[in-house]
């Protein structure tokens, strides 16, 4: 088949799978899982490392149908797999319903988001897995199953999945009442009063160029029947047109900024869907640091802004509540994010990466799943508190390991 990705959003992965396959029912799909002995999903192609990737069999869901089934009653949806949150949202809001928060953009399947725990942004916020009610799943012999909440901790054990689980075909999500947020761009954030920033609104990113201390721009994604901020807000300054968070992009790529109301999924991803998010040419890299730990941990990393900022296009700063599923990179911890929109050039950027690295080694740092990370499998035994639980899990639920990939070896080794 042609039309399954042959390498991720960013270009810096060419997948090694032998076979492409885009089935189109779920018998076919159990039947491919069931004969292959090597076998990985992909969603929307938008991670930067080989986690997605395979020696064998390579499939995308994008063939199923794109369900959407509504349960009023439970307050939750189920829905396809490989739906991109942007559509799974326009469908949503059509109905009155959101789901809580959403990642930067729109452009994500709802799986692969899932399986590598894909988060926004907010306080009070947890990342995006934490909305999952249920899984259904083809199991590494071809199996149909259905896992919940009801299945206690096992399920917070399968919700992040790394897709090294089994194929999963449904998600079931919470949803909430649609709502309206207004989105404030502010200029020159004093870093100390960062804290501030984040619980001033529901969800708040703050951007730097890691220059200096002072944060270049804060997104405050309110509550629309909120007050705006006042003029002098935290010492910052109003944008007075609309700003992408790259230096220099056309913010017509963006989501409405200036105030204007609008709906939960116009508003609180940064980039919309049919517009290229972020740069289009870039690395991403990104630490989940425990957020009692984020001011020791931020000044660590200004011990080497020259470097940074030498192969940086934007970094950014998000808060995340804690969860309880055992791969999050929240389990049990209210996080700061610290993310990096690289420069598109890995010999360059990989030094810069095991520099931070090494500099937060002592805040216990969880990766990214689905970005650029370089960390010993050591430290990140040691940074999930629910790893060997999880490794048994793969053992188990795979025990040939036909869902496994050079990089799941690193770091759970058999
Ligand atoms: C421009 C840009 C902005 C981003 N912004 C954010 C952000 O704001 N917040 C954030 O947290 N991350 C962000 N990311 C990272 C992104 O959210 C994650 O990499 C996410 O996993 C991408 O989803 P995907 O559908 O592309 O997954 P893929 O990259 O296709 O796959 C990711 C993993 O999921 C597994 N998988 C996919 N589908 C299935 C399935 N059906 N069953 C089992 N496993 C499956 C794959 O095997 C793989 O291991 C960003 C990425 C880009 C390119």
């Amino acid at each position: 088949m042609t039309d399954v990705p042959r390498g991720n959003w960013a270009g810096n992965v060419a997948y090694a799978a032998r076979r492409f396959h885009r089935p189109s029912t779920v018998d076919e799909l159990r039947r491919l899982v069931a004969g292959s002995d090597r076998i990985r999903a992909v969603g929307t192609g938008h991670s930067f490392n080989r986690l997605g990737d395979t020696t064998g069999d390579l499939v995308s869901l994008a063939g199923l149908p794109p369900t959407v089934e509504v349960d009023r009653e439970r307050g939750t949806v189920t829905v396809a797999a490989a739906l991109r949150y942007g559509d799974l949202a326009a469908r949503l809001h059509a109905e009155g319903l959101a789901v809580a928060n959403l990642a930067s953009l729109p452009h994500i399947s709802v799986a692969g988001s899932v399986a590598t725990g894909t988060h926004g942004s907010g306080d009070g916020n947890r990342n995006l897995a934490a909305a999952v009610a249920a899984l259904e799943l083809v199991t590494a012999d071809g199996d149909l199953v259905t896992v919940s909440r009801a299945d206690g901790d096992r399920f917070a054990g399968m919700v992040v999945s790394l897709g090294a689980l089994g194929v999963v075909t449904r998600v079931t999500l919470d949803v909430v009442p649609t709502f309206a947020i207004r989105q404030y761009v502010r200029r020159d954030l004093p870093a100390d009063r960062l804290d501030a920033a984040f619980a001033s609104a529901y969800s708040v990113s703050g951007f730097t160029t890691w220059r200096s201390s002072t944060i270049d721009q804060v997104w405050r994604k309110q509550l629309a029947d909120q007050p705006p901020p006042p003029a002098d807000w935290l010492g910052t300054t109003a944008a007075d047109a609309p700003l992408h968070p790259v230096p220099g992009l056309d913010p017509v790529h963006c989501t409405a900024q200036l105030g204007e109301p609008g709906p939960w999924h116009e508003r609180l991803p940064h980039f919309r869907l049919g517009f290229t998010p972020s740069s289009g040419d870039e690395l991403q890299s990104e630490y989940h640091l425990p957020r009692a730990a984020a001011a020791g941990a931020l000044a660590a990393l200004a011990g080497m802004r020259d470097r940074i900022a030498a192969v940086l296009q934007i970094s950014e700063l998000r808060t995340i509540a804690a969860d309880d599923l055992w791969l999050s990179p929240n389990h049990r911890r209210d996080s700061l994010a610290v993310h990096f929109t690289w420069v598109d050039d890995a010999a360059a950027v990989l030094p810069v990466v095991d520099e931070m690295e090494q500099r937060l080694a002592p805040f216990a740092p969880r990766p990214h799943w689905g970005k650029v990370f370089t960390l010993d499998q050591p430290s990140v035994a040691t940074a999930f508190g629910r790893y060997a639980d999880f490794a048994a899990l793969l053992t188990e639920l795979d025990p040939t390991g036909k869902f496994r990939t050079d990089l799941l070896d690193r770091y759970f080794p058999r």
